[in-house]
């Protein structure tokens, strides 16, 4: 570490962030980034285990009151969250014709009603403070649309549409709202897909690879920065150029 950097760590003022889903994934690599800057990183989470120094409540993200008991969990040993990385998602992949109700709404439930539950619960206390940093976790897949993932890509497409709207609704209390819409990223969402699909995929994507949780751990950790305060309801791809120009 040179002299300026070390000056800069020293200088980093420790907030509450929640990170919803910190067990595993992207989530996870989000938690650890922000304990390693030496920040106050719980999660509400429903299963598996938790990175060091993870103050952890489990909850559903499709349950308001589950949502709101981790809210007041954490608030009462950390205090008011600060910043908000809204991460826990799941897909239900179907092609259009069989998809169901059920598959359709359990996923909107989770991706989007899930992330609106945390939005509003922590935009009460950001409103207080006068200050917040709220990260929506999307995907390429939002914007560019994916076959197979209609309910997937409509709940991410409709976190912009967040984002921009709690921008405009309380942008002026310090409080900025933004999208980080990944491409495809080595976790076991991605495990998932048959390597075919996934050869089908890279060869698609300019930087010709998948990438690592870390990678979009960092991009969450500069938009939530204190730098990064006149930066709100911007669309922040971290794709390798998958999604240029959506
Ligand atoms: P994983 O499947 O590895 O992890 C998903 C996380 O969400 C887990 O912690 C899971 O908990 C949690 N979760 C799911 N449903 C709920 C629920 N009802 N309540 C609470 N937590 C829940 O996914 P990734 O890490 O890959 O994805 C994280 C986010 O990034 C998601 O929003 C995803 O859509 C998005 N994304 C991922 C991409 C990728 O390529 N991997 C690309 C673009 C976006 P549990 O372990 O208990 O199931």
């Amino acid at each position: 570490m040179t002299e300026a950097q070390t000056a800069e760590s020293s200088a980093h003022r420790s907030r509450v962030v929640l990170v919803t889903g910190a067990n595993r994934g992207i989530g996870r690599a989000i938690a650890e980034r922000f304990v390693a800057a030496g920040d106050k990183v719980a999660t509400i989470y429903r299963s598996g285990d938790l990175p060091a120094g993870v103050f952890g409540v489990i909850g559903d993200m499709t349950d308001t009151e589950s949502v709101d008991r981790g809210f007041a969990a954490i608030e009462d040993e950390l205090g008011h969250i600060e910043v908000l990385v809204a991460n826990a998602g799941i897909t239900r992949d179907q092609l259009l014709m069989r998809m169901s109700d059920e598959d359709f709404t359990s996923v909107l439930d989770v991706n989007l009603t899930g992330a609106f539950r945390c939005v509003r619960r922590a935009s009460k206390n950001m409103i207080k403070g006068r200050y917040g940093r709220i990260v929506l976790i999307s995907s390429v897949v939002g914007l560019y649309g994916g076959a197979g993932q209609v309910n997937y890509s409509a709940s991410k497409a409709a976190l912009v549409g967040m984002a921009r709207s709690v921008t405009r609704e309380i942008g002026s209390r310090g409080i900025t709202a933004n999208v980080i819409a990944p491409g495809f990223i080595n976790t076991d969402m991605t495990a998932a897909l048959p390597e075919a699909k996934q050869q089908q995929y890279k060869s698609a994507i300019p930087a010709g690879r998948f990438a690592e949780p870390s990678e979009v751990a960092a991009a969450v950790e500069f938009i939530a920065s204190d730098a990064a305060g006149y930066i709100s309801g911007a669309v922040i791809p971290v794709d390798g150029g998958l999604g240029m120009g959506h």
